[in-house]
């Protein structure tokens, strides 16, 4: 067949859209079905499949293999559904879910125990089904996909691994059900997909050309030129500036007691490392280093401390000269900077990689240390 495998690899933007409802009369969802089919028959590590995972943005699903006991064998359910609608749904269970456009990423996925479904056949014909059990968890990961919605999204835990490895995992903790009723509560589920979906078109997750991307982290005070410094390397090493500014301002919630930013912004990070782009956090590390460097870490990528250095003078001269625009509303003064000083200790030397002096030629002190990173790369 003609059509290739949508992926975040490769199209992360077109998996996120919402797809169309079929029109029986207009649309070419019979081709879309073939496609599916195809698809599905020659890869046996496929459960089902929607079809906008192969390019057609249809509300169309096909299963394959919804019978846990049987996820072994090469058999094939053959079972469309079109313009599925989940009406109710019940219970909660847990499974460490794969997909097939988000390449080894593994999740552990909270899904109803049950759900009524409304969906038309390739017939046209109306139906109201109850699905229960694995069966449930295969259709709402597929419905999902529907509404621009990726397993990763709303995994509570994910881990990168191969079939094999997933294989031990999935017998080491196998498909849980926590309760077959009352009301479906995900407990823990990260973000609002919905959210999610809307993030990621403000903020998109392009595929970059990184072969061994890198994070870098900035440890200086309000002042000293964080983003001045941010700015001027992404240009130099085609990085992504990650600015928690501007996700406060796509929250429109400069307080966000919620962590909320946060939580946006790791989920960010970890998409754009994935999609092969180095990140830099345009945010001072200093302030709970020890936390955060536990996560960088977890991550598994390398990542590069800046110290930025000038003097307090210089600090003062620039903050007084700050004027509000509406870009950036957080606009910090030279109290806040004093504030900072008092209040957070700047990351310890031991553990910094880098330092720009910032009332210096920055572009120069960025070439040299974007070089020594490409030599660390190779
Ligand atoms: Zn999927």
């Amino acid at each position: 067949m003609e059509l290739e495998r949508k992926t975040i690899e490769n199209d992360e933007e077109y998996l996120r859209q919402i797809s169309k409802p079929v029109d029986f009369k207009k649309d070419d969802w019979k081709k879309a079905i073939k496609e599916l089919d195809y698809f599905c028959k020659n890869d046996n590590n496929i459960m089902a499949l929607a079809s906008i995972q192969l390019g057609i943005p249809l509300r169309v699903i096909y299963l394959k293999k919804t019978n846990l006991e049987r996820l072994d064998e090469d058999y094939n359910e053959e079972r469309v559904l079109i313009n599925p609608k989940i009406i109710k749904e019940e219970g909660l269970t847990r499974y460490w879910e794969a997909c097939a456009s988000c390449l080894n990423y593994t999740g552990l996925v909270e899904r109803p125990y049950k759900i009524e479904v409304e969906y038309y056949d390739i017939e046209g014909k109306k139906h109201q089904e109850i699905f229960e059990g694995f069966e449930s968890t295969v259709l709402s990961h597929e419905i999902d996909h529907l509404n621009g919605i990726l397993h990763i999204d709303i995994a509570l835990k994910i881990k990168v691994l191969t079939k094999e490895e997933r294989k031990e995992l999935r017998k080491k903790e196998p498909y849980q059900i926590i309760r077959k009723e009352k009301e479906y509560t995900p407990a823990n589920q990260k973000i609002n997909t919905k959210l999610i979906t809307k993030f990621i078109k403000s903020f998109p997750i392009y595929q970059g050309k990184k072969e061994n991307p890198y994070i870098i982290l900035l440890d200086g005070y309000t002042g000293m030129g964080k983003t001045t410094v941010a700015k001027a390397i992404a240009k130099q090493d085609n990085s992504i500036i990650l600015n928690n500014d501007e996700v406060r301002m796509f929250l429109n919630d400069y307080q966000d007691t919620t962590n909320l930013k946060n939580r946006l912004q790791k989920y960010r990070l970890e998409r754009l490392l994935l999609n092969k782009n180095s990140c830099i956090c345009d945010s001072c590390l200093a302030h709970n280093y020890q936390e955060k460097i536990k996560y960088y870490k977890k991550l598994g990528y390398p990542y590069y401390i800046i110290r930025l250095e000038c003097t307090e003078e210089i600090v003062k001269e620039r903050l007084e000269k700050r004027t509000v625009t509406k870009d950036n509303a957080s606009i910090a003064t030279f109290n806040d900077y004093l504030w900072m000083k008092e209040n957070t200790k700047r990351v310890p030397v031991e553990l910094i990689d880098f330092t720009i002096n910032t009332a210096e030629d920055i572009d120069s002190q960025i070439t040299e240390i974007v070089n020594k990173l490409k030599n660390k790369q190779s």
